[in-house]
């Protein structure tokens, strides 16, 4: 690799999905030119085709009404079914494992409503220790529902003193130590702090070997890593789709329930008519009839128009191909992670694991001496990142639309403004 903008240059003129940037709305500078947009891991960009996808059912509806659900070029009853396969092969499930419903943190607890069942001796949760917030509230509400405290209740899988990310071995130990009384194993499949990727099936293989469930939160992973959910034998996952998936602010999320527990009818779930047999659903006097598999989850009719961007996006991916894209954000990210380097200021460091296999896109840069002036620097600059206090930039160059040049200058604006 070279430190050089003919050589960022040259690798985008190689990349065979160069295209894609072309498909996105790619917010501009106040100069006009376009940022340097590395937040995909927060929201998405928006792509070209979205609008038009949007005003297909706009036009519907204003043309069929009420007939829309039927008659509509996309009938808006069976709606979802339009994205099942697309979704399935991003997470790398059974179409059956797959669904889009409600957003992310209302399926994590419909989930947990199903698979965390504690009894008296075994009702403990596992989260890593710095868990997004919401994940963190879910999982000790849930406990308290249940009457446990979580300060008994919740265990966390913690970096060792001085460290930053997690190691496998200390779930081990966790889970030799207590797994009698581990009820669940629930874990962000991608860091959002430190972009740290934890390995599924290890993971799933460990806590089913303890008789626990194991839960996955795909919000970091999803479009970004290979998850292979159905391979890793995990019991459940959630994730939304306004990160990687670039389908709009506070769009509908994803669930997979893996085909094990597809006609388990015995399983405790919070229940609603979009979940039931979809041949007497309109029927309406039917007792509750669970659809099988992921599908029998779903609680309401789902909002057509956030559908419609998610189908928008997916249709994209399902072009680009979620291995191609893989295979670009390792070197697009392995760049990153060389110009940085470069820089050999001893002022940065990178807290994400080196080893791409145990990362997805982001990289996490902590920046020692330094506070948010900095970052909005880097703002002014024309770079749009994230800033995680204390001294964290996270940056996620996504594969679908950022290029090679992209990353090159975010690097030169960074040790610019590092210099004054
Ligand atoms: C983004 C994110 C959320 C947000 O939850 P919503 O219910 O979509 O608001 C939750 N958990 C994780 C791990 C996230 O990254």
């Amino acid at each position: 690799m070279e430190n050089t903008l003919t050589y960022a240059k040259e690798q985008d003129q190689n990349d065979s999905l160069r295209s894609f940037r072309e498909k996105f709305h790619i917010p501009t500078h106040t100069n006009g030119d376009p940022l340097i947009y590395l937040c995909g891991n927060s929201l998405g960009l928006q792509p070209k085709s979205t609008a038009s996808y949007l005003q297909q059912e706009l036009d519907d509806w204003a043309a069929l009404g009420v007939e829309g659900h039927t008659d509509a070029k996309h009938p808006w009853m069976p709606y979802h079914e339009f994205l099942t396969q697309a979704m399935a092969d991003v997470v790398g499930a059974k179409p059956q494992e797959v669904v889009i419903m409600n957003t992310l943190t209302t399926n994590l607890h419909l989930m947990m409503v199903s698979f965390y069942r504690p009894t008296k001796a075994r009702y403990k949760i596992v989260i890593e220790s710095d868990a997004f917030p919401s994940d963190k509230y879910a999982v000790e509400s849930q406990l308290r529902f249940h009457g446990i405290d979580p300060s008994d209740g919740l265990i966390l899988w913690k970096p060792r003193q001085g460290e930053d990310l997690c190691r496998f071995e200390d779930l081990e130990a966790i889970m030799n130590e207590q797994g009698d009384a581990i009820a669940l194993l629930m874990i962000g499949s991608t860091n959002y702090y430190t972009g740290q990727s934890f390995p599924l099936q290890k993971i799933t293989e460990l806590g089913h070997k303890h008789g626990c469930i194991v839960g996955f939160d795909l919000a970091h992973g999803v479009g970004n890593i290979v998850p292979n959910l159905h391979e890793s034998g995990a019991d459940f996952a959630v994730w939304c789709t306004y990160k990687y998936l670039n389908s709009g602010p506070g769009s509908l999320g994803g669930c997979f329930v893996h085909e094990r527990h597809a006609d388990n009818k015995e399983l405790q779930r919070f229940a609603g008519w979009w979940g039931h047999n979809k041949h007497t659903r309109f029927n309406m006097r039917h007792e509750f009839d669970a659809l099988p598999g992921a599908e029998g989850w779903q609680l309401s009719n789902p909002p057509i128009l956030s559908m419609a961007a998610i189908r928008a996006s997916l249709d994209l991916f399902a072009e680009a191909g979620i291995m191609n894209l893989r295979e670009k954000s390792k070197r697009l990210t392995g760049y990153l992670e060389f110009l940085l380097n470069d820089l050999q200021d001893e002022r940065i460091s990178i807290i994400t694991p080196t080893n791409p296999e145990e990362r997805g896109c982001q990289l996490s840069i902590q920046v020692a001496e330094t506070d948010k002036q900095m970052h909005a620097k880097l703002t002014g600059a024309g770079v749009i990142s994230d800033w995680r206090e204390p001294d964290v930039i996270r940056v996620a160059p996504a594969p679908l639309y950022n290029s090679f040049e992209d990353v090159y200058h975010f690097v030169t604006r960074l040790k610019n403004i590092l210099r004054t």
